[in-house]
């Protein structure tokens, strides 16, 4: 018979994630979001042996990444007067290093994992060109201002707008791209997916990255499931207002 003993469920760590707003101290990977609640750990912020070493106040909620990650590293627990660090300078201490080891392991993600999927993606990319897709999406962004109150936009939404307009280079992309929206976009290239491919490589639009965040949309008459947005849009300054091109 096969013991489980559950990790996540178990008694005080549920009380240190709830402390903590099921929020990674270090890095702030979200519990409240599924499946990041998978990934939250406890981590004890003094080392075996310490004294109150189990009390809540010295146990925080880590993601399992940034609680491994310094698991050998010896850190100064006592301030220069050999009083007991603040469990903020413990943490604080602690974070900068974490950060710094993140990054390391994201320009890694970026040249090895990520770089590959770009190029598989891109194989069959060419279909509609990135010129094509720019004409088609700049009078959008010029009356983003006008029509949704923004001047950024990202591909979710320019996607829908020309789907309203139903014209032929809708059709188009459809023929080379398929119907689908956001889910499986990983995988390979959807209307969205490409629409957002072309403008990043535009000159004449600024690209800007956020930090994920769930957005719903309707494209046409249909609800889109909830996606994550990471790349928004706007034209370059001098296009964005007049007319001017
Ligand atoms: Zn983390």
């Amino acid at each position: 018979m096969v013991k489980h003993y559950d990790n996540s469920l178990r008694g005080y760590s549920f009380e240190i994630h709830k402390q903590d707003n099921f929020v990674c101290v270090y890095c702030g990977l979200d519990g409240k979001i599924w499946p990041n609640w998978l990934y939250l750990s406890s981590d004890h912020l003094l080392p075996k042996g310490y004294s109150g070493r189990e009390k809540p106040k010295y146990i925080v909620t880590a993601c399992v990444f940034c609680n491994v990650l310094h698991n050998k590293t010896v850190f100064d627990l006592e301030n220069a007067d050999g009083k007991l660090k603040s469990k903020t300078e413990l943490i604080e201490q602690k974070k900068i290093l974490v950060l710094e080891r993140r990054n390391q392991y994201k320009e890694f993600w970026i040249k090895n994992v990520k770089s590959q999927n770009d190029e598989k993606k891109n194989r069959n990319s060419d279909m509609v060109t990135d010129k094509e897709i720019v004409e088609a999406c700049m009078p959008i962004l010029k009356n983003a201002q006008k029509e949704w109150g923004t001047v950024f936009l990202n591909a979710y939404q320019i996607w829908g707008i020309l789907n309203n307009k139903e014209n032929s280079f809708c059709k188009q992309m459809r023929e080379a791209y398929g119907n689908e929206v956001g889910e499986g976009a990983g995988e390979r290239v959807t209307p969205v997916v490409r629409i957002s491919q072309a403008l990043s490589r535009s000159k004449k639009i600024e690209h800007y990255y956020m930090d994920g965040m769930l957005t719903e949309f309707r494209i046409g008459d249909k609800d889109i499931k909830p996606a994550y947005i990471y790349d928004v849009f706007r034209l370059q300054a001098d296009d964005k207002l007049g007319d001017k091109n």
